[in-house]
């Protein structure tokens, strides 16, 4: 309920009269609550709404991650596995089979920044969507002879929220052998978990992912610099092994922006993000 400060004086008026002197005394306005200032937090999480409008919004977004399953189906179609080997398919889950930014959208509107618990909360809710065209992939590979393995860095704790999730949305042989979650105590380098896979007779010809570490350990916990490198060095196997998906709203390139960027408080970061914008003179 607001409070006027000239409530004792209007309330003795008729309802219409006094609400019009109200509104007609500037000094009768209603209080309103002053706005807390924003904290570096909440500026933050601000700072993603412009991403997560064009990754829920877009039509190019859509575009791009059909274009990425067309092309990550017929890199698997022409590639061909080592002698001896299985061919196999290795994707990520997150911002590259399936879209969370529901959950970005509820840390948008209530200013909140990601933490372990809210995250696992919304994996437990098991309401993520599949991105355009990646269901249809992961049937494609299992059609064509290949086995898929689903390879993401949710806890094991999320790990039959997040079976129940990808079944629900029809992805294809989604099952204990093939969704490799991070292991207990174990590294978010997916390097090891690869090699799980490659042991089981496969070859890994086609990797899918919005992050450069779902391809490689190479670019795992290194600065932006070192990231740009990887890929200038991997530059002929992007859309022939290593297929990329755009994610804007978050990733490992945020802590590739520098070496101090985790370990920083919120209002360093908020530094730390506008001093990477190169800019122009205006010269
Ligand atoms: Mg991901």
């Amino acid at each position: 309920m607001q409070i006027s400060k000239c409530a004792p004086v209007l309330h003795r008026l008729s309802p219409a009269l006094g609400l019009t002197l109200g509104l007609l005394l500037s000094g009768c306005a209603p209080h309103q609550q002053a706005a807390a200032p924003e904290t570096a937090q909440q500026k933050l999480t601000e700072q993603t709404v412009f991403a997560v409008n064009w990754m829920q919004q877009s039509g190019e977004i859509s575009a791009l991650s059909y274009q990425a399953f067309n092309t990550a189906e017929t890199a698997f179609t022409q590639a061909r596995a080592e002698a001896g080997l299985k061919k196999a398919v290795v994707v990520d889950l997150d911002e590259t089979m399936i879209d969370n930014t529901a959950y970005a959208g509820w840390q948008i509107k209530h200013g909140q920044p990601f933490t372990d618990a809210t995250w696992s909360k919304w994996t437990q809710a098991r309401e993520a969507r599949a991105l355009p065209g990646a269901v249809e992939f992961s049937h494609y590979v299992i059609e064509h002879g290949g086995r898929i393995f689903y390879v993401s860095n949710r806890d094991q704790a999320d790990f039959a929220a997040t079976v129940d999730n990808l079944k629900a949305l029809g992805f294809a042989d989604v099952s204990p052998q093939t969704v490799l979650l991070k292991p207990i105590g174990g590294s978010s380098n997916k390097t090891a978990r690869f090699g799980l896979v490659e042991r089981q007779g496969y070859d890994i010809v086609v990797y899918v992912g919005d992050n450069l570490n779902d391809f490689s350990g190479e670019p795992y916990h290194k600065l932006n610099t070192e990231r740009r490198d990887f890929v200038n060095r991997h530059q002929d196997e992007f859309g022939r092994k290593y297929i990329v998906l755009p994610n804007p709203s978050y990733g490992d390139w945020e802590g590739g922006l520098s070496k101090d960027y985790w370990p920083a408080s919120d209002e360093q970061k908020v530094k730390i993000r506008e001093g990477k914008v190169d800019a122009w003179d205006g010269k």
